[in-house]
């Protein structure tokens, strides 16, 4: 259970403690934040409101850890790591359960995160063992006038201090995916996780901390992004931010300062159907694409840009499927569970009625009990409509039917957003010609968009992001390159094999 067992450390009262050098600590403002259960609307948990003083602890801890971990042997770092890993996933339980109560996480869902996290962190630590072990050596004859007098010996070196900042609907997952890669790589990382996430977060942060990484090393200060978030975000101890998010991403991105960014945003993603397509895949990857999780996916199916010719087929098929989807808490690992907080349902109701206004044909009767919103199939979305551009992060799909793939192509790449996109056909050669045309950081062909496995690349055009995600790429994006350059008074040819066959 959470909070219990090797977790009661990390609760006070009914307050969870926040992680500073190496501690679990009460945060001297006296003041805690509530996370309200999505499912009952009451309050479920609290956590620390830190304070600006005890942010500037934490990152004064995270720049003396920093020095020692940078002269810490990679295999030490990556030993860490997989017992940290291996911790996670024997705990999985506690942290499941309060993903479930934290974020309406169907159960079975939120195992799948943890265990999927422990996988990340693992993975990170061979992939990094690998990847920081590696330099190249450049030599200066190549130029024109160059003699071979000059030895170029580069190397990947940390940033410094990382600050992580994940989103409420992978807590766990999207804040391992920014400490694995900036640990192995030799840097301390501050977390700030998302507020309705934040017990499973801490629950995660006492695994590594059980791992016994060195105190100061990984932090985990809490209270409400809109309060401390600005103080993080431009704390001159920062020297990289990785957020995943919405929009407050670009607001950081302009005010952070000189410093690397990773930002994973919104997306729309679109799922373009050509006649072709084989159906049954097409309308199983828009239920399982549009409404895992509710609809609260960075890469969830958010508008299906189909073919005239087969859109009501394929209308009646995603709405058979849709039909067989269950609705209720997450507890009984639902399909559809109550979407994160009352204003995140007010405003997908409030994309519902504005659809409804201009004429959206409702495959379903619009259902809301609280936060509960039933699976919604919007049919003839038409581009004066919200729906058609902005992300609902719910479960309610629009369909704008297309007389042409150009038209599919110039929908999506008339969004803001360029995150992921899918095309669904049997031609080859058009779904490569259809995925070089779309302005997006990833297209899928003939799948639902999706993020893993975590070692591919992941990362937005446009207003979706700065950098690539993928744990190779931030691996890369936590590190530095550094030359050291040996200059020889003559030149030096490295030799091959002298002796002669005669
Ligand atoms: P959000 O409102 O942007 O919040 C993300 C994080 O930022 C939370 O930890 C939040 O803390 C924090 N925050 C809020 N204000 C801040 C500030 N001024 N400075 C620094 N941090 C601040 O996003 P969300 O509602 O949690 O997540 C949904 C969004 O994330 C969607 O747009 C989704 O598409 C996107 N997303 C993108 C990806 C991707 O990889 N591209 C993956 C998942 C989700 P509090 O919770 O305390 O406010």
């Amino acid at each position: 259970m959470a909070g219990t067992g090797v977790f009661s450390q990390i609760l006070d009262g009914e307050v969870y403690k926040y992680y500073s050098d190496g501690e679990w600590k009460k945060s001297s403002s006296g003041k805690s934040v509530a996370i309200i259960n999505p499912t009952t609307r009451k309050t479920q948990y609290k956590v620390q409101a830190c304070t600006q003083e005890e942010v500037n602890k934490v990152m004064e801890s995270a720049k003396i850890a920093q020095k020692s971990w940078a002269k810490t042997p990679l295999w030490k770092r990556a030993e860490l790591l997989h017992k940290a890993a291996a911790i996670l996933k024997k705990h999985k339980a506690p942290i499941a359960e309060c993903l479930v109560k934290e974020i309406a996480k169907p159960a079975k869902d939120a195992v799948t995160e943890v265990v999927r996290s422990g996988d990340l962190v693992s993975y990170t630590a061979e992939e990094g063992v690998r990847i920081l072990g590696e330099g190249k050596f450049l030599v200066s004859d190549s130029f024109a006038g160059n003699e071979r007098t000059k030895y170029c010996l580069i190397s990947k070196i940390p940033l410094g201090v990382v600050l992580a900042i994940p989103p409420f609907n992978y807590p766990v997952n999207l804040a391992v995916s920014k400490i694995g890669p900036a640990l192995v790589a030799g840097n301390s990382l501050v977390l700030k996780p998302p507020t309705q996430g934040a017990v499973a977060a801490l629950h995660m942060a006492h695994c590594f901390h059980l791992a016994g990484f060195p105190k100061g090393l990984i932090s985990c200060v809490t209270g409400k992004g809109s309060e401390i978030g600005d103080f993080l975000t431009m704390h001159s101890g920062v020297n990289c931010i990785s957020f995943t998010g919405g929009d407050t991403g670009i607001a950081i991105s302009k005010k952070a300062g000189m410093i690397p960014l990773q930002m994973e945003l919104g997306g729309k993603d679109a799922c373009i159907v050509l006649e072709d397509a084989d159906l049954d895949l097409v309308a199983a990857n828009i239920v399982k694409g549009g409404f895992s999780y509710s609809g609260q996916r960075c890469t969830a199916v958010k508008v299906v840009l189909v073919m005239e010719s087969v859109a009501d087929a394929v209308i009646k098929k995603v709405k058979a499927k849709v039909a067989k989807l269950t609705v209720g808490p997450p507890e009984d690992d639902c399909d559809i569970t109550p979407v994160v907080s009352e204003s995140s349902a007010n405003f997908i109701e409030g994309l519902v009625m504005d659809a409804k206004q201009k004429g959206a044909t409702f495959c379903q009767e619009y259902k809301r009990e609280g936060n509960l919103i039933w699976p919604l199939l919007l049919d003839n979305v038409r581009p004066d409509m919200r729906i058609a551009w902005e992300e609902p992060f719910g479960p309610v799909l629009p369909v704008i039917r297309i007389n042409s793939p150009e038209e599919g192509i110039h929908h999506c790449n008339a969004s803001n957003f360029g995150l992921q996109g899918c095309v669904f056909t049997k031609d080859i050669n058009k779904a490569v010609l259809i995925s070089d045309a779309m302005e997006t950081g990833t297209v899928q062909i003939n799948s639902a968009p999706a993020r893993g496995p975590d070692h591919f690349p992941f990362q937005g055009l446009k207003d979706s992001g700065i950098g690539s995600q993928g744990i190779t790429n931030s691996i890369n994006m936590m590190t530095k390159i550094k030359s050291t350059v040996i200059n020889l008074p003559s030149s030096s040819y490295t030799m091959g094999n002298g002796r002669s066959k005669l």
